[in-house]
């Protein structure tokens, strides 16, 4: 059986520990269920460090439509030509819920926009400059170009494994 993720718990525990998503690699980290979409900026799965900040900001929740109290955005997609477009989220009270309100500004509040990946698991690439290296046989020689390096980014269900097991069934 598959292990799933149980928004209703991690989200409290996500935003206790935010300092753990501050920085690389684990904000980088993209989960299945978190994702967004506006057919004007493109989308993606969204980095974790970014959804959490933006959680606790404010900015990537609405409000419950049965209770009102506050919901943990996951996932938006919106297309601003025709206005229209959904988001899902967890209510901590009401657990998950959908609507079509108050679409186009979800996305763009914060510093969510952009802040995404295509793909599941991806593993962000920085560029190390090697430094010129300098040989009698070869005369100044650079050895090594830029290098592309992955980032070793934690796949998150391992990650859950690890930090968060109470938190899958
Ligand atoms: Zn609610």
């Amino acid at each position: 059986m598959e292990l799933s993720l149980n928004w209703l718990k991690a989200i409290p525990r996500f935003i206790e520990d935010y300092d753990r998503f501050k920085n690389p690699p684990n904000y980088y980290i993209t989960f299945p269920e978190i994702s967004g979409n506006a057919s004007f900026i493109g989308g993606g799965y969204l980095f974790i460090g970014e959804v959490v900040k933006n959680w606790i900001d404010g900015n990537f929740t609405q409000s419950c439509p049965a209770c009102k109290e506050t919901v943990y955005v996951l996932r938006v997609g919106c297309s601003l030509t025709s206005g229209r477009g959904l988001w899902t989220g967890i209510c901590l009270k009401c657990g998950k819920v959908e609507s079509r309100t108050n679409i186009p500004g979800v996305l763009m509040q914060g510093s969510l926009c952009g802040k995404w990946s295509g793909e599941l698991g991806y593993r962000p690439i920085i560029q190390e400059s090697s430094p010129y290296h300098y040989t009698i046989q070869d005369g100044l020689t650079r050895l090594g170009d830029k290098e592309e390096i992955r980032m070793n980014v934690p796949l998150w269900l391992e990650f859950m494994k690890e930090n968060y097991p109470d938190c899958l069934e």
